[in-house]
């Protein structure tokens, strides 16, 4: 059986991996937990989610499924931030002898979860027209996630995928100061990277793996394999782990990026690669936030920001003239295309002036009056025009990504990137 799980969290606490990680140890006595969980995210622009817009699938064998569904409910009312209004959880099981049929749908259900914005009536209509076994609690939103989340664990070949190592305090240290020796991070960095990414910004110094909210997590470590994440995980020291769980996940994929073709196309909460040339120089506005103007091929614009989180990613962007062109991925929201990624394919070539030397004695020359070219006041030599060259432009065509501090879940660090022919500079 699948079981899909999905908001059971508020800003006060929970999270509803760890109910996965919870269930994976007391679903044992039910059966046995094949595979390894999936954790997905779904549309990170969703309003209603609390923080990353996540949900878990697990699978267990079982031969007495209505007992272990009644365990898993009841798990979830007890454990689920019920009295918080933004929560309203959501629990779908897939019995074996209904995959076959529920493959395809439960995929491109999925696929819509993480690029689309979907209605709860839609998850409704699939649970009754195909006799899905489900509860939802209160508005029942979380059938959403939580049915996307059995699409993934039904589908694991059609995805690209990477894991999560995640570690849980205990619970009288919740809302504490997470109390964990930061050095030991930046080596467990030091002995898996690039297998492992997102633990520490090199750059900016800082430990990006620990969450600063009220919720169980004490810190996570993603990476390519489950070894990897669990070496890396093995390096840090810190207040004692009360249980951890390695999930599977489409983080670090960039399945939420819908091709655009052109900028009509686009819509606010939905995220997109675009191609376009920059259509005037980037502007630092208050704040820090460096805003662009990006055209396309039919001359529609669209506001392109690298907001001021996105820290030095920033002073590339600043260094884009208008005439070049670049591929950029990211959300929208507002009308505004927020930068998580970008590809510079072209650079216009910039043109400096500068007053000839006289070639007799070697100095500058200077200007004779308007409309009268140049001369050496000494030799009175005389040219007609200033000489005109190429300034080379001080940044180059290849990827670039913000740094970790600042990386969406979903979006796909330059280090997975699989591309010999373009110039890759991953963000450490
Ligand atoms: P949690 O740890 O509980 O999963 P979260 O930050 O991941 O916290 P949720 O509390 O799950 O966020 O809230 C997100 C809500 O949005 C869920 O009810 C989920 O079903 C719903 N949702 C997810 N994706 C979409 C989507 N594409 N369209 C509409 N609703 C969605």
């Amino acid at each position: 059986m699948i079981i899909g799980i999905d908001d059971t969290d508020s800003n006060e606490g929970m999270c509803t991996t760890y109910l996965g990680a919870v269930l994976l140890e007391e679903l044992q006595i039910y059966g046995i937990v094949e595979t390894l969980p999936f954790l997905v995210r779904l549309n990170p622009t969703i309003p209603y989610k609390t923080r990353g817009n996540a949900a878990i699938a697990l699978k267990l064998k079982t031969n007495c499924p209505e007992k272990a569904i009644a365990y898993i409910l009841s798990r979830i009312e007890e454990l689920a931030h019920m009295d918080c209004e933004k929560t309203n959880p959501g629990a779908v099981f897939i019995l074996e002898k209904e995959y076959e049929n529920l493959k395809l749908v439960l995929n491109n259900f999925l696929t819509d979860a993480i690029v689309d914005v979907i209605e709860i009536q839609k998850a409704k209509n699939i649970i009754s027209k195909y006799g899905i076994h489900s509860k939802g609690f209160k508005n029942g939103r979380g059938l959403i996630g939580a049915l996307a989340a059995c699409g993934a664990m039904l589908n694991p070949e059609e995805m690209d995928y990477t894991f999560e190592y995640l570690a849980y305090r205990r619970k009288e240290k919740y809302g504490t100061p997470r109390k964990v020796y930061k050095e030991s991070f930046f080596e467990a960095d030091r002995e898996t990277y690039p297998k492992t990414w997102d633990t520490v910004d090199l750059t900016n110094k800082l430990v990006v793996c620990i969450p600063h909210s009220f919720d169980p997590v004490l810190f996570g470590i993603r990476g390519e394999n489950p070894e990897i994440v669990t070496k890396a995980a093995g390096i840090i020291r810190s207040e004692s782990v009360k249980r951890f769980a390695v999930y599977r996940t489409n983080q670090g994929t960039d399945m939420h990026l819908l091709p655009a073709t052109n900028i009509a196309e686009i819509r606010n909460m939905h995220s997109y690669k675009l191609e376009g040339t920059v259509s005037a120089a980037p502007n630092t506005i208050h704040g820090g936030h460096v805003i662009f103007p990006l055209r396309d091929g039919s001359g529609e614009e669209i506001d392109c920001a690298a907001f001021e989180p996105t820290k030095n990613f920033r002073a590339i962007v600043r260094r884009l003239m208008s005439g070049d062109r670049v591929i950029l991925s990211g959300s929208v929201s507002s009308g505004t295309l927020n930068i998580e990624k970008m590809e510079i394919k072209y650079l216009v070539p910039f043109y400096a002036e500068e007053n000839p030397k006289c070639p007799n004695c070697g100095k500058h020359m200077k200007s004779a009056g308007q409309g009268q070219g140049l001369r050496c006041k000494k030799c009175r030599i005389r040219t007609p025009s200033k000489i005109r060259y190429e300034v080379k432009r001080d940044v180059e065509v290849g990827l670039y990504e913000v740094p970790p501090c600042a990386r969406r879940h979903l979006a796909k660090p330059l280090i997975r990137e699989k591309r010999s022919e373009t110039r890759v500079y991953p963000s450490r």
